[in-house]
């Protein structure tokens, strides 16, 4: 018997994974540059959570969660995004009663019941920052700044910046009613996951991406914004070209999630098939009280790393190499073997990185070793150097070989 993942899952193999930890360190890096600390919340929470949090008429809790019943009898759901457990775990742990602005960040798998294809996973990771406690549209914007910076940071080229405003929910509800009368008509032409969105949730309609082309002249939300809403957005856009980012306004851009309000943003890239979204976020000030705690207003967002990644690969962008050896050592004899164990061991806690056969293998297989680990030195230890306390250092780059003592090998290699 033998076993397979299962659909929409994956192995990050080494080889891949050094891909993974570049783009997660500069995600960290760049948090810890913009003061949003760290989060870690469970990967899973109680269904009604989600129901609450991320709405009712979602496509991702409508059809996409996957849920399950626990010996206890809860009903739970694997988390299928990361704002409503940052949400539950700041008003449980009452974030809000601190003076400051919360600013949180996560990095984490997210679980979702979907067709598998390139660039959408049943597993899948995001990178997500939320700033919780400020109604403040520079919020908004340095928020918008620290996702464009991660994507220019990790070395993407092409990614824009889509920016709209979905208003308060009294501005959608006046909205939906003008939205309505305009695809009434339309209603036969439009596909079936639009007929049914007409009902629930019309806004998501023009974000369709099979009926989108039939919608050039629909009407824009931006039309029927209040002075609010309005001076908000306008004050956003400010913020991002003061700070030089370039955006985009498209006003059909709607979010997927039910919870924003005012700002909604996506960031968007070529090269991951008919896939063009790689994140996006917006605020949320109802959200907070939504799931029962303070009104307590936040903006975020949550970026696909499949996806970041999958177009690092496309365009063949250079990333540090993470898994250079600094030294491989070969020992030439039983003695020397001995010896050598205990180099590894004091070079290692040095803080280099080597590495050695296990295998008992002719010198020439190990030399071999050494090229595929892309050692930059070979160590060779054979009796004579031993007897004499000294070792051969090979450059690997430029085949010059010296003699070293062993006393000074660390300093040799660093
Ligand atoms: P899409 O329209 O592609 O289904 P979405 O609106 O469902 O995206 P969000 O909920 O906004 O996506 O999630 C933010 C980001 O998380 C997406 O832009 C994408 O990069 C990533 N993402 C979402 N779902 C998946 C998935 N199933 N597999 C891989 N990445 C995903
Ligand atoms: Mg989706």
């Amino acid at each position: 018997m033998s076993f397979q993942r299962s659909p929409g899952t994956q192995d990050i193999l080494p080889g891949v994974v050094e891909r993974w930890q570049y783009v997660e360190e500069k995600a960290r890096d760049i948090c810890r540059r913009y003061n949003f600390r760290e989060i870690r919340t469970p990967m899973f929470e109680s269904t009604e959570l989600f129901h609450r949090g991320v709405g009712e008429t979602t496509d991702i809790v409508e059809k996409e969660t996957y849920n399950f019943i626990d010996r206890g009898e809860r009903k739970l759901t694997l988390r299928p995004e990361g704002t409503a457990g940052v949400m539950r775990a700041y008003v449980e742990n009452k974030l809000y009663g601190e003076p400051d602005v919360s600013k949180l960040y996560y990095i984490g798998p997210m679980f979702r019941y979907e067709r598998a294809q390139a660039g959408r996973y049943r597993q899948f990771n995001q990178f997500g920052v939320e700033a919780v406690g400020a109604v403040d549209p520079a919020l908004d914007a340095e928020v918008i700044a620290l996702g464009y910076t991660f994507y220019t940071e990790v070395g993407l080229k092409g990614v824009r910046v889509e920016i709209n405003s979905v208003g308060t929910p009294e501005v959608r509800a006046a909205f939906r009613e003008k939205l309505l009368a305009y695809l009434t008509p339309k209603r036969d032409q439009l596909c079936k996951d639009c007929q049914s969105r007409m009902e629930r949730n019309p806004l998501r309609v023009l974000d369709c991406k099979v009926d989108q082309h039939q919608f050039t002249d629909a009407p824009s939300i931006l039309d029927s914004l209040d002075e609010e809403c309005e001076q908000h957005f306008s004050k956003v856009k400010q913020h991002l070209t003061d700070m030089g980012i370039p955006f985009e306004i498209n006003h059909r851009l709607v979010r997927g999630l039910d919870y924003y309000t005012h700002t909604a943003f996506e960031f968007k890239a070529e090269g991951i098939g008919a896939i063009d979204t790689v994140g996006g976020g917006g605020r949320y000030n109802g959200l907070v009280a939504d799931i029962g705690g303070p009104d307590q207003p936040g903006v975020g967002f949550g970026l696909g790393l499949e996806r970041t990644i999958m177009l690092l690969e496309h365009q063949q962008t250079e990333i540090p190499q993470l898994h250079q050896l600094d030294v491989y050592m070969i020992a030439l004899g039983e003695a020397a073997d001995r010896e050598v164990t205990k180099l590894v061991y004091e070079l290692r806690n040095a803080g280099l990185r080597a590495e050695r056969d296990y295998q008992g293998r002719k010198m020439k297989a190990q030399m071999k070793s050494a090229d595929r680990m892309q050692a930059r030195f070979t160590a060779i230890l054979g009796e004579d150097e031993l007897t004499n306390g000294e070792i051969t250092l090979k450059e690997m780059a430029t085949g010059e070989q010296r003699t070293v003592k062993l006393t000074e090998l660390a300093v040799a290699l660093s």
